[in-house]
């Protein structure tokens, strides 16, 4: 085909609109999650909920779990009711309408905004993750160096929303922080709108529908398990439910690893697949194991790596104390003046030599993530001393866990949208994102593990992080090498091109 038409950046149109989507989306997204443990830990007369931090950390950690975990059946009813474009449109309503409830000063409703959130963002995040890959044939070279902007499109949405809600919140009190959030979402869902043709038919139908009659018996099904969902949100706001965060938190890891196992036994056994289509799925679960890995170390910074910056680091320059919460931006900040890099390196690479396998990178993106916690294990051993170590340390540690999660994230997105079967696209998309859902909540966990009054066990779990993912990492470099083959594998018969 002739591509004489305008590009957004050298890609296919459609993108503009999904990155400026989910650019949006993630603005409210990291807008809101800034100021979730803060609001909840805050006093009533600070106008905050007056949890303590045990308990807000783990709603935390369950409520990003959920998020994600929620992607399982968003990209279950994209693949087979709605189709991708209108699951993006219908999430973002809700979305919107969570933050909404959540700019509402009162606190019942606030969990209700929350699980309005966790449903909308199911729909939403897997779904737009999938049209992007559906953007591109499978010869595309750009298909990596896409995923790359569209990732730069992530973190700038962070950027903006940590910035405004972290603004509003100082200035103006959380309510106008969390409507700032809704009034984001919804610049987002106007851009969509206006610029859906760019998609053409990419998405427009669901990838396999159900039978007329599969479909009313699908949505009375989720028409009652929503309802379910409200009885037991009504029930636990109205009597004094006696849980332990904690142990809910261990619970929920398990399952979410038990069912992300099943489904992806299910889609290999039971997806009608063809023998190579099983061998990509193959070399996809190595992505998989790495993401989740990947995850569960890189998450600390909202938990423990954030309480060493507050507690241990010097972070006094001159007169000035850097505030902790500038140390959550570097990522995002380090992502986007790093993104063009690689987006350059995979296409000069693609065009050069063969693109890396995909476990390959992945693979080195755990490693090099891992190494960052080296560097932390040398800071604690600092801290363990008594002394405050220099921010210097936490600069090099986010740099590092940005290097690597360059390598892993986007890359792992273009994996999954490239070798999932298509009719499968958003349901493979959904499992993946349950790999950030395991991975969030067992960073949870492994933050419980941070003790102030026991700090000189901190270098050691640094470095069993440390070590464990590098293990890992080896393992999965070795198995790539023998996936490498099986991705690129192609279907048997003619491969379905948009
Ligand atoms: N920053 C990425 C995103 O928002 C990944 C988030 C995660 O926790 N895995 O898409």
């Amino acid at each position: 085909t002739t591509q004489t038409e305008k590009t957004f950046f050298g890609q296919p149109l459609g993108l503009q609109t999904l990155f400026f989507t989910e650019m949006w989306e993630r603005m409210s997204y990291y807008g809101m999650r800034m100021l979730l443990v803060l609001f909840m830990t805050a006093t009533l007369q600070e106008g905050g909920l007056a949890l303590t931090v045990a308990s807000a950390t783990a709603i935390y950690g369950l409520y990003t779990g959920c998020v994600y975990f929620m992607g399982l059946p968003g990209g279950w009813i994209s693949d087979r009711l709605l189709g991708g474009q209108r699951a993006v449109w219908y999430g973002g309503i809700i979305i919107m309408i969570g933050h909404i409830i959540l700019a509402i000063p009162n606190d019942k409703t606030f969990f209700i905004g929350m699980i309005f959130v966790v449903l909308g963002t199911g729909l939403l995040k897997p779904n737009i993750s999938a049209l992007v890959g559906q953007l591109y044939s499978d010869k595309d070279v750009r298909r990596d160096s896409g995923y790359a902007i569209y990732y730069m499109g992530i973190n700038i949405g962070s950027v903006i929303g940590n910035g405004v809600c972290g603004y509003l919140m100082e200035y103006q009190g959380w309510h106008w922080a969390f409507g700032a959030a809704a009034v984001g979402m919804a610049i987002g869902l106007i851009q969509y709108r206006r610029t859906i043709g760019n998609l053409n038919s990419i998405g427009a139908k669901p990838e396999s529908p159900l039978t007329p009659k599969g479909e009313k018996i699908s949505w009375m099904v989720i028409g009652g398990i929503l309802s379910l969902i409200a009885l037991i949100a009504f029930m636990a706001l109205s009597g004094n439910l006696e849980i332990n965060p904690v142990s809910v938190a261990e619970n929920v890891a398990i399952s979410f690893t038990a069912i992300f196992v099943l489904y992806y036994v299910a889609i290999f056994w039971l997806g009608n697949l063809t023998p190579n289509e099983k061998r990509r799925l193959g070399a996809l679960l190595l992505v998989c194991i790495a993401s989740a890995c990947f995850w569960s170390g890189f998450e600390q910074a909202g938990s423990s790596l954030n309480l060493f910056t507050r507690d241990y680091t010097d972070r006094l320059v001159g007169s000035f104390e850097i505030p902790t919460g500038w140390f959550q931006s570097l990522n995002s900040i380090f992502i986007v003046a790093l993104s063009p890099f690689f987006a350059a390196i995979w296409i000069n690479f693609g065009k050069r030599f063969v693109s890396p396998a995909y476990g390959i990178k992945c693979a080195v993106g755990l490693i090099i993530m891992a190494s960052g916690f080296i560097v932390m294990f040398f800071a604690a051993q600092y801290a363990a001393s008594g002394l405050k170590v220099a921010p210097y340390w936490l600069v090099a540690t986010y740099f590092l866990h940005t290097v690597g999660e360059l390598c892993l994230s986007p890359v792992a997105l273009s994996a999954i949208s490239k070798l999932s079967p298509r009719r499968f696209a958003g349901q493979m998309m959904g499992i993946f994102v349950l790999t950030y859902s395991i991975g969030n909540i067992i960073s949870g966990l492994l933050a419980g593990n941070f003790d102030p009054n026991a700090i000189e066990q901190l270098p050691s779990m640094y470095l069993q992080i440390s070590l464990f993912s590098i293990g890992i990492g080896i393992m999965i470099l070795l198995f790539s090498f023998k996936t490498r083959i099986w991705e690129s594998l192609q279907d048997d018969k003619t491969d379905k091109h948009i």
